[in-house]
């Protein structure tokens, strides 16, 4: 689930050295503390892999998001946790670090050769704990809930990613088997930007808390700042000036209309429909004087379909509009970050594989759902992966408390373990030429 997040447009991954093949070294990145390797190495080790021992474990390892929350550790101490737990199950470890101090790993399996190769997603990073009821670390376990900062966001579903990989790979696969685990999804996004710009997959599973239903869409976003100018004059003498809070009630009123047309539009069967807000809003210098600028934030939240583009168009023909009715009226607008919504396609082999291994660990129908917030799984499919969202149930994310049920941890790590088989498919019992 993310915040704020800088606009950098991601396109579909060209053919420009993307790793679908090449071998690469042993783990790279710091070695860890030795008391911390063995950890990593021993502390779920014990004969089974219990992926709610390894999420109480995850949430032990402060990752607070340093740009959302100020003094957070950021991801270096998580990131080099996992590629050592990675690393000593045999996998093929990559570490990715543009911007110092904000890892992301890539755990990788190869296949046999001649299958389709998946990737699963899952962010390392937290928001904060200012005003968490309890320690946001301790992991603690009790009614059937495993309780911490990013027990459900996403810690829990990180575990189950792991288990389910080592799980899977015990016997060959004939495709390729990438697990990334990315930094900053609750920011800017810049561990998964990094990841495609290096790796890609032929179909993808982001995972992210949804209580146990197939997030398969999910809504755009796009944020602006409006600045109107006008014309400064004395309070007793406005018709000397151009008064930019004047414009600016103009611009609400505008945008009601607008909401309204997309409140008449028809809604998407899973999203509803699209919305206009104004989150910011700031204007004049004195009580005297007629305001020569207002600024304000506006905030669109899109339907598939809809892109960044359209967002912008759609907005400027608003305001031309006002300006060609309103003496005076003169404004810039800037975009400050879009991106589009997301929509996987049903018949996608990735959404049809996990439906089935969900329903056969639920024992139920899985529901299809749509978020209102923006995730990864939108720079995912921008890249060209098929792709969805799967995670854990439980409650409070970005709360002063936050748990996930244990019983969802361990039926996401199953439900991801069958897939992954079925995606990446066993290898052929005598292995195909590559
Ligand atoms: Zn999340």
């Amino acid at each position: 689930m993310a915040n704020q997040r800088p606009d950098r447009p991601v396109s579909p991954a060209p053919d420009d050295g993307v790793d679908r093949a090449t071998p690469a070294g042993p783990a790279d990145g710091p070695a860890l503390p030795a008391e911390q390797r063995a950890d990593a190495l021993d502390a779920v080790d014990d004969g089974h892999l219990d992926p709610v021992v390894l999420a109480a474990r995850l949430i032990a390892i402060e990752s607070v998001n340093p740009d959302l929350a100020q003094g957070g550790a950021g991801e270096a101490a998580i990131a080099d946790w996992c590629a050592a737990w990675l690393a000593g199950r045999g996998f093929e470890v990559h570490r990715l670090e543009d911007r110092p101090g904000r890892p992301s790993i890539v755990g990788i399996k190869r296949g046999t050769g001649g299958g389709r190769s998946l990737m699963l997603n899952a962010h390392l990073d937290t928001v904060g704990v200012d005003g968490y009821e309890c320690d946001p670390f301790a992991g603690q376990r009790h009614s059937g809930r495993l309780w911490g900062r990013g027990a459900f966001d996403t810690k829990g579903g990180l575990a189950a990613v792991l288990v389910a990989a080592q799980r899977a790979t015990l016997t060959p696969l004939a495709g390729d088997l990438l697990v990334t685990l990315v930094a900053d999804e609750e920011f800017g996004s810049l561990g998964t930007e990094e990841v495609l710009r290096r790796f890609s997959a032929d179909a993808a599973i982001v995972v992210e808390p949804s209580e146990l239903s197939l997030t398969v869409c999910h809504r755009g976003f796009a944020w602006f700042e409006l600045t109107l100018h006008g014309l400064a004059a004395h309070g007793s003498m406005p018709a000397l000036g151009v008064d930019a809070i004047r414009h600016a009630g103009l611009v609400l009123r505008a945008l009601d209309d607008l909401q309204a047309r997309l409140d008449r539009a028809p809604a998407h069967p899973l999203l509803g429909h699209g919305s206009v807000r104004v989150s910011q809003i700031a204007g004049g210098t004195d009580a005297a004087t007629v305001a020569a600028r207002c600024t304000l934030t506006i905030e669109r939240r899109t339907l598939p379909g809809q892109t960044p583009d359209a967002t912008e168009a759609e907005l400027r023909h608003l305001l031309d509009g006002l300006a060609r009715d309103t003496a005076g009226f003169s404004y810039e607008l800037t975009r400050l970050v879009a991106r589009g919504a997301f929509e996987a396609d049903p018949t996608w082999p990735v959404v049809r594989l996990l439906a089935e291994q969900a329903e056969r660990v639920l024992g139920r129908p899985i529901e299809p759902r749509g978020e209102p917030y923006w995730t990864d799984a939108g720079l995912v499919l921008e890249a060209g992966i098929p792709c969805l969202l799967f995670g854990v149930d439980g409650g409070g994310p970005h709360a002063p408390v936050e748990w996930a049920t244990e019983e969802s941890i361990r039926q996401v790590a199953d439900a991801l373990e069958g897939t992954i088989v079925a995606v990446c498919g066993a290898a052929p019992a005598t292995p195909s030429r590559r």
